[in-house]
């Protein structure tokens, strides 16, 4: 089973993901928690580039091809073996991260971004998408107080203007309607424990008996 986890800065995503693998593995599951961008060798090397100041002088597009290449690489070396194994894999960030960040808030062709995701997943879809909605200042004051994991200071995506940060809210919350079976939103707002029980109950029904 592929689970992933979405949503804007500061949403909770780790913290939901290594709740949910503790819980899983509790129960005897083989889990393997992964991110992106990165999550293997080669995609982790991407990260680096597109997470430190040289990307400002990226174009978005670039950075669209970037995302896919990391996310190929992520899919064969990573996710597709665990997959086939019966691992159940929990990733932090996938293809609904590069619709709404490069797709709709980048701007790019709806054309482009099909092209790519198809490309860099190679049939390997989520069973389960989990998007964790919390208002873009809320979440993002969360994010400033964690500090960034690749850097001292903020990333340069949590540099950008609110309105950015609500339109991608929105994004997900489109993507949620649009895709109600793989696609579950759930309100980041409540408390830990209220949103890994909201987790579960859409987790539980695709697992392996
Ligand atoms: O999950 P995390 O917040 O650590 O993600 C790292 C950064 O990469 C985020 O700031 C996010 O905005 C950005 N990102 C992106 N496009 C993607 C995936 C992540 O811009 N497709």
């Amino acid at each position: 089973r592929f689970i992933t986890f979405e949503g804007g800065e500061g949403a909770g995503k780790s913290t939901q993901i290594s709740r949910l693998a503790d819980l899983l593995r509790r129960r005897g599951h083989d889990v393997l928690v992964t991110r992106e961008p990165g999550g293997s060798q080669g995609a982790e090397a991407v990260r680096h580039v597109l997470l430190s100041g040289q990307a400002e002088e990226f174009g978005v597009r670039m950075e669209a091809v970037l995302f896919a290449a990391a996310r190929s690489d992520h899919v064969e070396q990573v996710i597709r073996p665990a997959l086939a194994e019966g691992t159940i894999v929990l990733c932090d960030r996938f293809i609904d991260s590069s619709r709404v960040y490069q797709g709709v808030t980048g701007n790019l062709e709806p054309a482009l971004m099909r092209n790519l995701e198809r490309v860099a997943v190679n049939g390997v879809m989520p069973d389960l998408t989990i998007i964790l909605d919390v208002p873009a200042e809320s979440g993002l004051a969360r994010a400033r107080k964690r500090g960034s994991s690749d850097s001292a200071g903020p990333d340069r995506f949590e540099k950008e203007e609110i309105s950015t940060h609500e339109m991608r809210r929105q994004a997900f919350r489109d993507l949620a309607q649009s895709e109600p079976k793989r696609c579950k939103l759930i309100d980041g707002t409540l408390s830990q424990d209220a949103v890994a029980l909201s987790v579960l109950e859409h987790v539980d029904p695709i697992l392996p008996a």
